[in-house]
């Protein structure tokens, strides 16, 4: 296992039955093994830094129907909201002023904010903000040409998780979504311009540690400068609501495998990793991650944006939820950076 583990910085690609034996198989000690590598590697390329964005929910209609997601069209129980385009960019802007130099503009798959309105809001967000800061977008699958429109208004990043390259899979988990398009978004997000982000939820249902070896492949192949990744977790009014979650200490073993597999890649400690377990954002850390998200949603919306059970949200107002972050981050022994946050690539092309 150790000598599987070594084989993982030598940026050569190790075969998909390898990455399958050790997920299958790696036992406490050699993922405390496994860990250290990656801390090691994440220290030399970003430092103790962990970089925060501020995180917008800004709508929770979606057009889609994935089978593990609380805010799913079928979902009639969801009470449904979204945030004005104003106020979008007042959130920005107290954020700001509070210190964030990234915003993630997330929501569902939401038509009814046109090509237009999100080109304002991002244009608008660039205005408010009297420094370089920077727009995230995550706002699902639309054309070539619309990503085109909102890179040219100012967009800097997009993530879109691929969820999982198995074919099937997907297809599974997505009714009425295309895998194809899945991929070409991300292509053509490539293509544009933007700093993108891939990835995948550990232990949805069907999944085997074979489709996850192979999301590692893909992610080496499609070098994505951000990658998510989190435990699923189910939510109580989805098709998945009696499945068991996915496992904390695979999601850590994945976080990782990714560190070691794309050592410049930017990796958040996810809310759904900190929702699953107590210590989940200190470990996930520990394995590498160097980005946490904060959010800066609106309390009256928050409990809204309920992808799954039991969504961890501070319910505290923004400034001391941003404190309480900043002493978590330091009790493990990394420190906040407030900056930017590009990835190690970009940097010096952004910050001018
Ligand atoms: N609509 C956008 C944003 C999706 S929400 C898009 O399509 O990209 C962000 C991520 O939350 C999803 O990509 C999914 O991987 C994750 N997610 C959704 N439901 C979840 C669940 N039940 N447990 C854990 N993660 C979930």
């Amino acid at each position: 296992m150790k000598k599987l583990i070594d084989k993982l910085q030598e940026d050569k690609y190790l075969k998909k039955e390898e990455l399958d034996y050790i997920i299958s198989n790696i036992d406490e000690n050699n993922t405390l093994y496994l860990m250290d590598k990656a801390d090691r590697v994440r220290k030399k390329i970003y430092g103790k830094e962990v970089y925060l964005r501020g995180l917008v929910e800004f709508t929770n209609f979606c057009r889609n129907d994935c089978k593990y997601c609380g805010i799913r069209l079928s979902n009639k129980n969801a009470k449904r909201y979204r945030i004005d385009k104003k106020s979008i960019v007042n959130i920005c802007k107290k954020g700001f002023e509070l210190g964030y130099r990234t915003f993630v503009l997330q929501g569902g798959e939401d038509l009814k904010y046109k090509d237009s309105d999100i080109v304002e809001i991002v244009k608008n967000i660039k205005k408010v903000c009297k420094e370089n800061v920077a727009v995230t977008l995550s706002i699902g699958e639309r054309s070539y040409e619309s990503y085109k429109k909102f890179y040219d208004a100012g967009a800097d990043r997009f993530l879109i998780r691929h969820e999982t390259i198995s074919k099937n899979l997907y297809e599974k988990l997505h009714p009425n979504m295309s895998y194809e398009n899945r991929i070409k978004c991300l292509e053509s997000l490539k293509k544009i311009g933007y700093q993108i982000g891939a990835g995948f939820m550990v232990g949805v249902p069907g999944q085997t540690n074979m489709d996850l070896a192979k999301d590692l492949l893909f992610l080496k192949k499609l070098q994505p400068h951000m990658v998510g990744i989190g435990p699923f977790i189910p939510h109580k009014e989805t098709p998945f609501k009696n499945e068991s979650p996915g496992d904390v200490r695979k999601t850590i073993v994945l976080l990782s495998l990714i560190r070691l597999l794309l050592p410049k890649v930017l990796l958040p400690a996810t809310t759904a990793l900190a929702t699953a377990s107590g210590n989940g954002r200190a470990n996930g850390l520990k394995a590498g991650a160097n980005v946490i998200m904060p959010n800066l949603t609106p309390e009256v919306y928050r409990k809204k944006y309920m992808l799954y059970n039991n969504k961890k949200s501070s319910g505290t107002e923004e400034a001391t939820q941003l404190e309480n972050i900043r002493k978590e981050i330091k009790e493990y022994g990394y420190c906040v950076d407030m900056g930017r946050g590009d990835h190690i690539d970009n940097m010096y092309v952004t910050q001018i």
